[in-house]
């Protein structure tokens, strides 16, 4: 069972690294920051739409490699129509899982949890949550480019 579920991550993994989904500018967002991580090379965009401080929106756009696309294409999906409470609550339970801090809780990560196996590679896991420092970082009204480093 163990394996089948590791295979099923992998799977969804390499599925949205290879079809990102929501890849594309967002015309009316009200938000959007770049961001990069220098280790691998990943630089994104990523756009936001708030509306009734909710998600309405959101889109990403850039380059890198299959778990930081994987990683940004998910949690576009993740988060749309959540509250920016919700979005808070959401990286802090996905950061805790890719840094090996918690386990895997597919209740309340949903797909997200695909990204536990992250945490065996420290240099993977700055790919991984660099979707995450960015979409923060333009919640926040923040205008600097996130890094990584
Ligand atoms: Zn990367």
């Amino acid at each position: 069972m163990k394996v089948a579920l590791e295979d099923l991550y992998q799977q969804l993994i390499m599925d949205h690294g290879r079809r990102p989904r929501n890849f594309r500018v967002l015309q009316d967002a009200t938000h959007h920051l770049e961001g990069y991580n220098p280790l691998c090379g990943d630089r994104f965009t990523v756009y936001l739409k708030i509306a009734d401080g909710r998600v309405a929106d959101v889109s990403f756009q850039g380059s890198g490699c299959a778990i930081s696309t994987a990683s940004a294409s998910l949690m576009t999906e993740a988060v749309k129509g959540k509250t920016e409470d919700e979005v808070e609550k959401l990286f802090e339970a996905f950061h805790a899982v890719v840094t090996g801090k918690r386990a895997p809780d597919a209740a309340s990560l949903g797909k997200l949890a695909a990204f536990a196996g992250v945490a065996a590679y420290p240099v993977r896991v700055k790919c991984a949550t660099l979707p995450w420092h960015t979409l923060k970082g333009a919640l926040a009204g923040s205008k600097q480019p996130v890094s990584t480093e």
